[in-house]
């Protein structure tokens, strides 16, 4: 399987493995298939018999060719030890529950199966991998648990002392061994930009081999595409489903673009955002305009330059009106975003977190604008109990889940550093006693 770069799409192309170490092209461009590969014919027939770590192995091994089949199999069993399964809320609308991994949030099937890939390829290595990476929130929590004990790789997670909640922080912080947590007195830029240098400074870069946990990896992509084939699976409809996924980055919407491209039958796409509406005004006027992220409810959207508009562009060949055909878009504000979560837990005694609320909220406009007579299927990404702040002005108990509340109490290991690059440099050093 050979990848091209969005940054030169007649340029020089990589075999998938080479592109997932790199994580991001040396031209600054993401990686992208040459060639999304196909369904074998018949395969969706037989679909209904398949369990989710299946549907992940048959997908996988069109993209991966190069791992033995026997591997990637236990890759996919290991990675995908949860269900994602299909709640049906109204005649139109079922939910799409991503949030039974690990750290509560659908980015642990990304992270699960890239850091059992990178684990993989780096099997035979004598010296570990290093994996840096910044984090404001959920992605350090589903890398740090996603790495947690893959032989070969240590993982250095630095996030903003103070500037996430005690729970994302425990779920850092707590599991010690080949994760170390680092709280850094700054921002997240601070420690995005303490990561970067670390990843290229020649003094690093001569006594470790280093990589990045970024989300615009490929290998974190690909397995986004997995539960959109089980969600399609669980339907058993005639028609075939409108997906309505709630997004930032946008890495989730273009992993269902590709499930699609590979021949998943799904009528039409609805990106659900927060006031970062950058997406949903492209679809509108045709121009893309990014601009400073604003903070909101629904935290893990809060984007103000999706990089994965790349990866939409490449695949509809950058035409707006291809574009529109397949995806609409709607954004909402937070008081809407509450009164969604408080109407459909009254209505239906389901409680969406804030960022399924957004989705639920594009779900309604998009049928009450459309009248589709395809099932709407809206991406819960993660549990309410993460984002409790949001539910201090509902009178709805959250109920906290035994995998998160269980963090509560256990020690946590990171170390405070200042924002000062030459000590982390020397902590690092210290800590790998190199
Ligand atoms: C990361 C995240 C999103 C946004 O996903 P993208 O792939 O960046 O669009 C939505 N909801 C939750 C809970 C997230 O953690």
């Amino acid at each position: 399987m050979l990848c091209y770069s969005t940054n030169a799409i007649h340029g020089k192309t990589y075999p998938i493995l080479e592109a997932i170490q790199l994580g991001l092209a040396p031209d600054g461009g993401l990686f992208m298939p040459v060639q999304i590969p196909s369904l074998k014919p018949g395969w969706l027939a037989g679909l209904g018999q398949r369990e989710l770590p299946e549907i992940a192995f048959d997908i996988s091994s069109l993209y991966f060719p190069e791992l033995p089949s026997a591997t990637l199999a236990a890759i996919c069993v290991d990675a995908f030890n949860f269900p994602a399964p299909v709640v049906s809320l109204n005649d139109s609308i079922s939910i799409l529950e991503l949030f039974h991994g690990p750290t509560l949030a659908f980015k642990d099937f990304g992270a699960r199966f890239m850091a059992r890939i990178l684990g993989q390829i780096n099997a035979n290595q004598n010296r570990p991998l290093h994996i840096l990476v910044a984090t404001s929130g959920d992605t350090g929590g589903a890398v740090a648990d996603g790495f947690f004990r893959v032989p070969g790789i240590e993982v250095t997670v630095l996030f903003p002392k103070g500037k996430i909640s005690p729970l994302q922080q425990k779920q850092i912080t707590t599991l010690g061994e080949n994760i170390h947590a680092v709280a850094i007195e700054g921002t997240f830029d601070d420690c995005q930009a303490i990561v970067k240098k670390a990843l290229v400074d020649p003094e690093m870069v001569k006594s470790y081999r280093m990589s990045s946990a970024n989300s615009i990896n490929l290998s974190r992509l690909i397995p986004q595409s997995f539960y959109y084939f089980e969600a399609y699976r669980q339907l058993e409809s005639a028609e075939p489903p409108v997906f309505v996924v709630p997004s930032g980055n946008f890495g989730n919407l273009v992993a269902g673009v590709l499930a699609h491209r590979m021949g998943l039958p799904i009528a039409h796409f609805v990106a659900a955002t927060n006031l970062n509406d950058i997406v949903p005004n492209y679809l509108r006027d045709g121009i893309f305009v990014p601009k400073p992220s604003v903070e909101t409810l629904s935290n893990a959207m809060d984007v103000g330059n999706p990089s994965n508009f790349r990866r939409l562009e490449s695949l509809f060949g950058s035409t707006w009106n291809n574009v529109r055909q397949m995806i609409s878009g709607y954004a909402f504000t937070d008081p809407q975003t509450i009164e969604a979560i408080q109407r459909i837990y009254n209505q239906y005694q389901y409680l969406l977190d804030p960022h399924g609320a957004v989705g639920l909220l594009a779900a309604e406009s998009y049928l009450e604008e459309n009248h589709p007579i395809n099932p709407l299927i809206v991406l819960e990404t993660a549990h309410p109990s993460k984002f409790l702040s949001a539910y201090e002005a509902l009178d709805i108990q959250v109920h906290i889940p035994e995998r998160l509340a269980i963090k509560a109490h256990a020690k946590d290991l990171s170390v405070n550093l200042p924002n000062d690059y030459s000590q982390f440099i020397n902590w690092f050093f210290d800590a790998h006693n190199s």
